[in-house]
C-alpha cells in the first residue's frame, strides 16, 4: 500500500513536471512561429534579419537545454545498477570539466580515498557530478578553486563539491532543487532537481552550506558497499 501511495505520488509529481516542461518549451516555440510569420509578410532589413535570426537560434537552444536536462531524470528504461568506484569516476568527470573551468580561470582540485564503492547507475553519478561542478564554476565569475573532496565515514560515502564563488543567502538556498529555479539569464533551474532526485532514489541526500560572497559547499552522501 505505502509503494502504491509513494508511486502514485511520483507519478503525480512526474505529471506535473511534464506540464511545466512542456509549458517552458511552448514559449521558445511561440518566439519562433512569431518571426517566422513576421519573415512571411513583409520585407524585413538583412540587419533585422540577422537579429531575428539570432534571437530565434536563442530561444531554440534553450528549448533544447531543457529538454536534454529534464530528460537526464524522465529517461523511462530501467535504471542499470553496476559498481562504482567514487575517486575514479569523480576524477573521470574533473578530467572531462578541465577545459571548461580553465576558460573560466578556476582550477579543480580533486582529493579522493581509495575503496569507494557505490551501487548505482555510472552515467546518471557523473551526471550529477557535472551538474553540481557546472554550478560551482558558474558561481565563479573570476575564477577561483572548485575542490571535490570524497571519503568514506563509517557505512556512507560522502561527496564534497567546495567553490570560492558569490555563495547564496538562507532564502535562496531553500529554493534550490525547485524545478525552474534559476537566476542565471541562460539556466533551465532543472539541474539540481535533477540531482536531487536522483540521489534520493538511491537513499542519498544533499547538504548544502554558503555563504554570500565567499562561497558554497555541497555534501552529497551516499549509501557505500562493501569492499570485498
Ligand atoms: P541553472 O544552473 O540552470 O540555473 P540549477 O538547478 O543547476 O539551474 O541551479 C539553480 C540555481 O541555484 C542557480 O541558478 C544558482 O542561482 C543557484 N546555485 C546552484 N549552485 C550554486 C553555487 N555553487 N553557488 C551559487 N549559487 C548556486
Ligand atoms: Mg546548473
Amino acid at each position: 500500500m505505502q509503494q502504491e501511495i509513494q508511486r502514485a505520488e511520483k507519478l503525480y509529481a512526474m505529471g506535473e513536471l511534464a506540464a511545466s516542461v512542456a509549458h517552458e518549451i511552448r514559449n521558445p516555440l511561440t518566439v519562433v512561429r512569431g518571426f517566422l510569420q513576421l519573415f512571411g509578410r513583409q520585407q524585413i532589413s538583412v540587419e533585422k534579419q540577422g537579429d531575428y535570426i539570432d534571437i530565434m537560434l536563442k530561444e531554440m537552444n534553450r528549448a533544447e537545454e531543457i529538454i536534454s536536462d529534464y530528460l537526464t531524470f524522465a529517461r523511462p528504461h530501467i535504471e542499470i545498477r553496476e559498481r562504482i568506484e567514487a575517486g575514479e569516476q569523480i576524477k573521470q568527470v574533473a578530467g572531462v570539466m578541465t577545459s571548461y573551468a580553465l576558460l573560466k580561470n578556476v582550477e579543480i582540485y580533486t582529493e579522493t580515498e581509495e575503496h569507494l564503492f557505490l551501487e548505482l547507475n555510472r552515467s546518471k553519478f557523473s551526471q550529477c557530478m557535472i551538474n553540481i561542478m557546472k554550478n560551482g564554476v558558474e558561481a565563479m565569475p573570476e575564477g577561483g578553486t572548485l575542490t571535490v573532496r570524497a571519503a568514506r565515514q563509517d557505512n556512507k560515502i560522502v561527496i564534497q563539491i567546495i567553490d570560492t564563488g558569490k555563495g547564496m543567502s538562507k532564502e535562496e538556498i531553500k529554493r534550490l532543487g525547485n524545478p525552474f529555479y534559476s537566476t542565471k539569464e541562460k539556466g533551465t533551474g532543472l539541474g539540481l532537481m535533477v540531482c536531487y532526485r536522483i540521489i534520493e532514489a538511491w537513499g542519498g541526500k544533499v547538504e548544502v552550506q554558503s555563504e554570500k560572497g565567499k562561497g558554497t559547499h555541497f555534501s552529497i552522501i551516499l549509501p557505500a558497499v562493501s569492499d570485498e
